[in-house]
């Protein structure tokens, strides 16, 4: 640590989920916030953080005082956080969704220099939710698997990445590729639907902070497995509890899994 208490470096200082982490680490006793960062011309760029500090407008100018850097920003973003953190030898924890193979590929490259957390959900139940719908894919192997997301109308990407984690799962349970067996879309005429497809039913609107339910559809039944976050404190929460773990972890990728004990 750089100083008596773990100091956390907050990526998207003004955004939704930035201020929700800001809150955690000011209510923390044990922690410090080392700093907040917006892209530049951001109007949060140059606000107080109540700490004495203000609102910076790149991120390596945060990264050598904190422990670790929490990030939820954008995916365009992430080439610089990835940067910034490695040069200054500081922990990551990516909350940003919307990654590419790409992005991930850099996550990897940059894990083997930085202890780096990626997780598209923070919330201990989403995880829990994770490794139930693994097990109900494997025990209901001729079962129709369909996953409906439902967010506030300021999301950008669709299906969100807790969905999709959510589809892995699936596909995981059955031994494929959620790639191999995602279905397209559905608009219009239509084929019938194939035998072991993972569909995805995407809603917007409002203020949900994440609605989000498994179906697995049977001959003459379903089960039905779902989460709903009522707030995105839990998110925060959930970052914070990743960042504190991953504070002098050896370099390497981790997951939520391993933060909760949830790992096999
Ligand atoms: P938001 O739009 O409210 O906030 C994102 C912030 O990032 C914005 O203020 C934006 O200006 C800022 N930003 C963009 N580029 C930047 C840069 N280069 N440097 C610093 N800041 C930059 O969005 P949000 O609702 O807070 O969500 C942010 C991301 O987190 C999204 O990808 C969302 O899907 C994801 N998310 C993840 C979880 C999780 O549990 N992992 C939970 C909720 C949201």
């Amino acid at each position: 640590m750089r100083g008596e208490r773990l100091a956390i470096g907050v990526l998207g200082a003004g955004g939704r989920m930035g201020r929700a982490v800001i809150a955690e680490v000011l209510a923390a006793g044990d922690l410090e916030l080392a700093g907040g960062v917006e892209r530049p011309g951001h109007p949060a760029c140059g606000a107080a953080l109540g700490n004495g500090l203000v609102v910076a407008a790149n991120a390596a100018a945060v990264a050598h005082r904190a422990d670790v850097l929490v990030d939820f920003t954008t995916p365009e973003a992430l080439a610089e956080h990835l940067r910034a953190a490695e040069d200054a030898g500081v922990a990551l924890v990516i909350g940003t969704t919307g990654l590419s193979p790409a992005h991930h590929a850099a996550i990897d490259a940059a894990a083997r220099s930085i202890p780096v957390l990626q997780a598209a959900n923070t919330s201990l139940g989403v995880n829990l939710l994770v490794a139930l719908v693994q097990e109900a894919a494997a025990r209901l192997p001729g079962w129709d698997a369909e996953i409906l997301d439902l967010h506030h109308g300021a999301k950008r990407d669709a299906p969100s990445g807790t969905a999709l984690m959510l589809g892995e799962a699936v596909a995981r349970g059955r031994g494929a590729r959620l790639e191999a067996v995602r279905l397209p879309p559905r608009d219009g005429l239509g084929d019938p639907r194939p035998a072991g497809g993972v569909g995805f039913a995407v809603l917007r609107g409002g203020t949900a902070a994440g609605d989000h339910q498994v179906l697995f559809l049977g001959p003459g039944e379903r089960l039905v497995l779902g989460h709903v976050a009522e707030d995105r404190a839990i998110f925060a929460r959930g970052a914070v509890a990743a960042a504190r773990w991953l504070a002098g972890r050896a370099p390497g990728r981790y997951r939520m899994a391993d933060v909760l004990g949830l790992a096999p």
